[in-house]
């Protein structure tokens, strides 16, 4: 008999051999097969009766999605070393990826990024991860000779019941694995598919711009209203800490945008901190090593830090 997608995925989790980010993306992919929506890649999923058949430009389109921000936004690493996985090296080869910002699943399903799934499927999908899968997870068919599977509607119907658990559970493994290359905190979050940036407190945010008498911790231009900046960036660090939080002005705060701050003010942070009262998980060299750690491994170590354009010193 047959086993069920349940013991399917059981198995995934307790066999699982990753080399690579493949495996847990593949199966994020499928568990849309479940609620997709018309525009997200409707055309290559076939009704034949008992199962769903499905083009492996379904699967490419997401990995394109889930890949985007990882490499564009978190910059997070997915090996050792200089080499690159397939799925950030059509990032580079494909012009259509310049406009950084634009990321959505609809977006990648569209026409103009069809190059760029086809060659993710050639040179990726379908060598490895697409036969491979299913000696941990045997829950799609593949077709012969073509870029095709099929897809029972008995599992797209289980995998859209439990999407909530089962993207937790695939995200978990993402991130222990993307853990092992990667100093960056907070992965979990980053691969959340809603992300949200919560605003520091306004008693907090009051606090901040007291002890800076009202300037602008950078350019110390002083001013009514401040934007409460993330001093290590926010698409760094993923959380909003009073600690890490600086009253800047309009100008440095979008100069900055999600740079590194040189040093200096990196040693105006700690003396600042020292007159706030910070949770018992802070201390001075955490600032320092994360500070560090996000210029190695976000802001690059070969790049220029930021320094505010005028200063009214
Ligand atoms: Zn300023």
């Amino acid at each position: 008999m047959a086993s069920s997608i349940r013991d399917e995925f059981e198995r995934f989790f307790h066999s699982n051999s990753m080399v690579a980010t493949y495996k847990p993306m593949f199966l994020k992919a499928l568990l849309d097969l479940g609620d997709f929506r018309d525009d997200e890649g409707s055309q290559w999923v076939k009704d034949d009766g008992d199962n769903l058949v499905v083009d492996l430009e379904f699967v490419a389109a997401r990995f394109i999605y889930y890949s985007h921000p990882l490499y564009y936004k978190f910059k997070l690493k997915q090996q050792f070393g200089i080499m690159t996985v397939l799925s950030y090296k059509i990032f580079e080869e494909f012009d259509v990826f310049k406009p950084k910002n634009k990321v959505s699943k609809k977006e990648f399903c569209k026409e103009e990024y069809k190059d760029a799934r086809i060659r993710l499927i050639k040179d990726g999908i379908s060598k490895t991860v697409f036969p491979l899968l299913l000696k941990d997870c045997n829950i799609y068919k593949p077709i012969k000779k073509s870029k095709m599977f099929t897809f029972s509607k008995d599992n797209a119907l289980y995998v859209k019941q439990h999407k909530n658990q089962l993207t937790k559970a695939l995200n978990h493994e993402l991130s222990l694995f993307l853990g092992k290359f990667n100093n960056s905190p907070n992965i979990p979050s980053k691969l959340e598919e809603k992300q949200k940036r919560p605003n520091l407190n306004k008693k907090d945010s009051i606090e901040n711009i007291k002890i800076q008498n009202s300037k602008c911790f950078y350019c110390e231009k002083p001013g009514k209203e401040f934007a409460q900046d993330h001093f290590i960036p926010w698409n760094y660090v993923y959380l909003t800490e009073k600690h890490n939080m600086v009253p800047a002005c309009v100008t440095c705060n979008s100069s900055k945008h999600d740079s590194l701050s040189s040093k200096n003010f990196l040693e105006k942070i700690i003396v600042r901190n020292k007159k706030l009262e910070l949770s018992a998980g802070y201390s001075e060299s955490s600032m320092r090593s994360e500070w560090e750690n996000c210029r190695l491994g976000y802001h690059g170590e070969n790049k220029k830090l930021w320094t505010p354009k005028n200063t009214t010193k």
